[in-house]
């Protein structure tokens, strides 16, 4: 099986291959198809096993079968455990949604908030870490999220070891309902089913 097995766009394709991705690995495999159908998706994978390809991939092509435009605003939040984690993640989707229009933002903090805030208006897909982000929610009046599609937690075992349990409750219940979520975690823990169940409808298992 190879990427263009895939319904995917020409412009994500190119992406992929421009980048040297071929061959999707066992959780881009299974994770793929259940997300572009819609379905949120529950995946159990570690570093390194090819996840951020496997949200990657649905979340670029859920704004594009949506033909959004810049002034759509928010369609796609990505949060990452570290600023590490949510930087290289930024660094693979500006690589391989280059041929995308849509805008990719950075809320990571260590620069001023109001810098930030300038950003996130403009921003169509934004990967941050879950502190940073419900500062934004609280502190500024510049994070909408009225529009967004979908909601990716990835590595939510780390995040909730870090002690962001309560921040993610708190963001969780400030987005949407009717957005598609896909949440990765190594471990399935107490505390990643809890915030499982809070964010996840109906999801689809994969794990690898
Ligand atoms: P990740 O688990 O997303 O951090 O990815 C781990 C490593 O595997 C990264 O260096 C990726 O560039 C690489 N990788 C991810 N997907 C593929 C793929 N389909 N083919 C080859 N390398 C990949």
């Amino acid at each position: 099986i190879k990427f263009s097995d895939f319904p995917l766009s020409k412009k994500t394709l190119k992406g992929l291959l421009e980048a040297q991705y071929r061959m999707p690995s066992e959780i881009q495999k299974q994770t793929i198809g259940p997300a572009l159908q819609g379905k949120d998706v529950l995946g159990a994978a570690k570093t390194g096993s090819g996840k951020t390809l496997a949200f990657l991939i649905p979340a670029l092509e859920c704004l594009n079968r949506q033909q959004w435009t810049a002034h759509d605003g928010l369609g796609v939040l990505i949060i990452s455990p570290t600023r590490e984690l949510a930087y290289q993640t930024f660094e693979v989707l500006r690589k391989v949604g280059k041929n995308h229009e849509f805008s990719a933002g950075l809320i990571i903090g260590g620069k001023d908030l109001k810098h930030e805030s300038g950003r996130i208006n403009r921003t169509n897909i934004l990967v941050c870490t879950p502190g940073r982000l419900l500062q934004h929610m609280d502190e500024t009046s510049y994070f909408h999220a009225s529009n967004l599609l979908m909601l990716i937690l990835d590595e939510a075992d780390r995040i909730l070891d870090m002690g962001f349990a309560d921040t993610m409750n708190a963001i969780v219940e400030n987005l949407p309902k009717k957005r598609q979520t896909l949440l990765f975690s190594a471990t399935q823990t107490k505390s990643v089913k809890d915030l499982a169940r809070l964010s996840l409808k109906d999801p689809e298992y994969v794990w690898v």
